[in-house]
Order: C-alpha cells, then structure tokens, then sequence
C-alpha cells in the first residue's frame, strides 16, 4: 500500500529535551478505522507521542502527515480543526450542566449565524446530540446533571464532547483507568463504534484491555519501537518481555 492509504503517517519522528531524545527516529502509520494501542513502560515516550500529533509538543525532527497535511507545521488549534481530537486526563466536563448541554456546547459553530439559517443549524445540533448521545450510552441521560454521572459515564462524554466536533483522528490515554467491568466493556464497544469511521489512537496499560480492542499494538522503548504487530505477537516477543520483566 502506498503512504496515501495510512490517516496518519509519522516518519523519523525525534523530539529532543536538553539533548535527551525522548521520541528518537520514530516511523508509524495509522490506518482507516484502526485502533492502536501505544503501550510501553514509564518514560517510554507515549504521552510525547501524542503531544507531539497534537501540536502541544514541537517536533525537532521528522515529519507527521494526516490527510496529507503536515502536522507539524501546523499550530494545536489548527490541528484540532483539521480532525485530530484528543482527550486529556484533566476532566473537561461542565458538571453543573447536563449531557445535552455539555454536548451541545461542544458543537462547532460557524461566525455568522442568523435567521433561517440558525434554525437549520439548531435541528442539525439536535441530531447530532441525539447520535452522539446514542453512541456513548447516554442518550437516556441527557437531562442529567454532568456531577451526577458514574465516573465511567463521565469518561464516555468526554469523548462525544470531542466526537460532535468530528474528528477523523481520536488520540485518547488511558481510557478505562478506574472504570467497573461493565464500563470496560462498553468503553471497548465504544471504540469500535467510533473507528466503524474514523481511526483511534489509544494508550493503554491494561494488557488484558489492549488485547481486547487492539488492530495493532506498537510498543515504545526510550523513544523507539521495540516491537509493533498484534496483541498476541507483541506478548510474545522477547525483547518486550525483557523490557517488562525488567521493570
Ligand atoms: P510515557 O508517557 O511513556 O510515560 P513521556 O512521554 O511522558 O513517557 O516521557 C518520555 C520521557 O521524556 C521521560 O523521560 C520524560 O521525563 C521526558 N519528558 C517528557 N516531556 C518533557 C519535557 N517537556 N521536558 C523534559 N523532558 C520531558
């Protein structure tokens, strides 16, 4: 396949701290409707990673291309735009509105908008809210107070509050930290919800989770791969097993 294929295409990819190298020369590309799981230990690089696709980090070297754009040119705020969104740990919820508030607000709106055309666009965020609603296990939620939610439920709008905004690309970390068995398992119906058309980055530590939803695991090292390939072939491969055992 040609790189016109991949969503995102992340080529000799190196940020350096001080001279420390954090990300070191790393190539990775994302397809249509895949999820990848980063994992990797403590100081592996994965948070950088991210922070690097999302425009908060500045690259030294290397290049990211999404939709043939190149990200690192690009400002945070322009990245979002062109379809990267990206849940943070920082709750971003506002607890003392509802579902459908929170949602609603997350809806990117145009400058000029008046008349007929705002009522147009009014039934379009309905419809929307009522999707997203539906796709994140809420839509029976909507008039309930943000506070009120389970943790887990808390987590999901997080993630239609990014989805309404239609991101080709979702980068989420650590989605399932302090979540129930039930959560954990609607979380991972959720992923496959959302990557039925778009694509999932995710990080994870839970190896039991990543082998649930996982296309394709990279597993970083210092700043570089150390093996990439499905959750069964990475579990086995012995230099990541030596890296885990090590730690
Ligand atoms: P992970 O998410 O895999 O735990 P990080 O991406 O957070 O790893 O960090 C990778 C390495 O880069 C760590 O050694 C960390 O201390 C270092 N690092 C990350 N961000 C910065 C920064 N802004 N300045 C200096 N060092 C940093």
């Amino acid at each position: 396949a040609s790189n016109t294929d991949f969503v995102l295409a992340v080529e000799g990819l190196t940020v350096s701290f001080d001279g420390f190298k954090a990300v070191n020369d790393l190539s990775f590309y994302v397809d249509k409707n895949e999820i990848r799981v980063i994992v990797g230990p403590n100081g592996a690089g994965k948070t950088t990673v991210l922070d690097l696709i999302c425009g908060r980090t500045k690259a030294t070297e290397g290049s990211i291309r999404f939709r043939n754009r190149e990200l690192t040119k690009m400002k945070e705020h322009q990245i979002v735009r062109a379809g990267v969104g990206r849940k943070f740990q920082t709750p971003s919820i506002y607890g003392d509105l509802t579902v459908f508030e929170n949602l609603e607000i997350s809806f990117p709106r145009g400058r000029s908008v008046f008349g007929a055309l705002a009522f147009k666009r009014d039934e379009e965020v309905m419809t929307r809210v009522s999707e997203i609603a539906d796709m994140i296990f809420l839509s029976e939620l909507l008039g309930t107070r943000a506070d009120l939610l389970s943790h887990g439920q808390k987590q999901w709008l997080e993630i239609g509050m990014l989805l309404i905004q239609d991101p080709e690309l979702l980068m989420l970390d650590e989605p399932v930290a302090g979540m129930s068995v039930s959560e954990r398992r609607q979380t991972a119906e959720l992923l496959r919800r959302i990557t039925k058309d778009r694509s999932v980055i995710v990080i994870e530590h839970d190896m039991q989770f990543v082998a649930e939803i996982a296309d394709k695991v990279t597993v970083l090292h210092q700043g570089k791969i150390l093996a990439e390939g499905s959750a069964e072939e990475v579990k086995k491969n012995p230099k990541v097993i030596e890296v885990y055992l090590g730690h």
